[in-house]
């Protein structure tokens, strides 16, 4: 089969099968623009020009974490291991203030698990674990705030935890990462990292999907994965997705070197293989899943990912650094909006929960209302509450 046979298949709303995702794999750079144009015409006719992003505030409870992933500027070393409840209740009510409505609440895994820090700190504040601790913050952010909604990420959680959470979020989330086993053998980025192992996260996502949880997930490219593991990353959220369909977005996250961390030498992906990506992303994933690249990872360029079939740019804050990229700050929302215009685009607000979610009623009742009365009939933040 030919790359423009494989295209015209997708066009007619057939799903690619594993040889034929690999086959877009193996197109030359003079056939890009043919795999562009296609991704970019599955999008426009799922999303219009319409490119969301969610205004949000970043509170990192605690940067201490179980695994050691080779690249992560995220784990903190040493310091205080968790921030107290009041000090990230201050950044939820500033961001409110500043008209943000999610909470992306993130912690390292499990950190008590192996640091005696963490326990005793968790301890000496009444908690058995991180995710009781992550809990009661999340109370207290539906109490004390009218519009911010919580949107949990906090590593690898059982069902009953994630059940347990549910009522406290609008949608969760867990990147896949890699399919790749061999990711974490003896001088990979995964090796030290036993939650990174893709049996454990698929079945997170699975069990997310039995509890009927809006889901976010996504790969990262350039930690060392090949183009097939690249590709069977992708399959295996589409196949998870057709069995419970709660993916919402999938984000296609590049590798981008942290200075300090082993990785800071590691040469990252190029552009074209950013765009490649996406744009095969794109044409594996059903319509209705969204997809995201995050703006910050490409500074100088990202708007031309609008080119390659994205619909949404993530999260975005207008008070908090991205504690995961520390390296690479997000451009303004004034300037992604500006970007995105200039390509022929339109920025808009969403909320952490896709509209298709609200429309489906997979939401908490304690979220219910806020939710409700702050969308339009698309299920976008209505005109007057939205912010760029
Ligand atoms: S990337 Fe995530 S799981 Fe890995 S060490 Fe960093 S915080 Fe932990």
């Amino acid at each position: 089969m030919e790359v423009l046979e494989v295209l015209a298949k997708r066009f007619e709303g057939k799903e690619l099968t594993r040889e034929e995702a690999l086959l877009l794999a193996e197109t030359s750079f003079d056939e890009l623009p043919l795999l562009l144009s296609a991704a970019i015409m599955v999008r426009l006719k799922r999303y219009g020009k319409v490119t969301t992003y969610s205004r949000k505030v970043f509170v990192p409870l605690t940067r201490l974490c179980r695994n050691r992933c080779a690249y992560c500027g995220f784990r903190a070393r040493g310091g205080r291991p968790y921030m107290s409840i009041d000090e990230a209740m201050k950044i939820v009510k500033e961001g409110e203030k500043l008209r943000a409505k999610e909470v992306l609440v993130s912690t390292g895994d499990r950190p008590e698990e192996v640091h005696p820090e963490a326990r005793k700190a968790l301890n000496s504040m009444g908690y058995s674990s991180t995710v009781e601790y992550v809990e009661d913050f999340e109370e207290r952010v539906l109490k004390e705030t009218e519009k911010m909604m919580p949107h949990t990420n906090i590593g690898v959680l059982t069902k009953s935890e994630m059940a347990e959470l549910k009522p406290l979020n609008a949608s969760m989330g867990l990147m896949l990462e890699s399919i790749s086993e061999r990711l974490m053998s003896s001088g990979m980025p995964h090796e030290g990292s036993p939650s990174k192992d893709p049996k454990t996260r698929l079945r997170m996502i699975r069990e997310a999907g039995e509890l009927k949880i809006p889901f976010t997930t996504g790969i990262l490219v350039g930690i060392g994965e090949t183009w097939e593991e690249r590709i069977d990353s992708l399959m295996a959220i589409r196949k998870v997705h057709d069995e419970y369909g709660h993916v919402q977005e999938v984000i296609v996250q590049n590798f981008m070197p942290e200075p300090g961390t082993p990785m800071e030498n590691y040469e990252p992906p190029s552009l074209i293989e950013v765009l490649k990506t996406i744009a095969i992303a794109r044409l594996i994933l059903g319509d209705d899943v969204a997809v995201q690249a995050p703006p910050n990872l490409n500074p100088r360029a990202y708007h031309a990912y609008l080119l390659a079939g994205i619909n949404d740019w993530g999260g975005i804050s207008p008070l908090t650094p991205d504690f995961v990229n520390m390296a690479y700050p997000w451009p303004s929302i004034q300037e992604v909006y500006e970007k995105t215009r200039a390509m022929g685009f339109e920025l808009r607000e969403r909320l952490p929960v896709y509209p298709v979610f609200i429309a489906r009623g997979w939401i908490s009742e304690l979220l219910r209302e806020r939710i409700e009365t702050l969308v339009d009939e698309m299920g976008l933040v209505r005109r007057g509450e939205d912010a760029y």
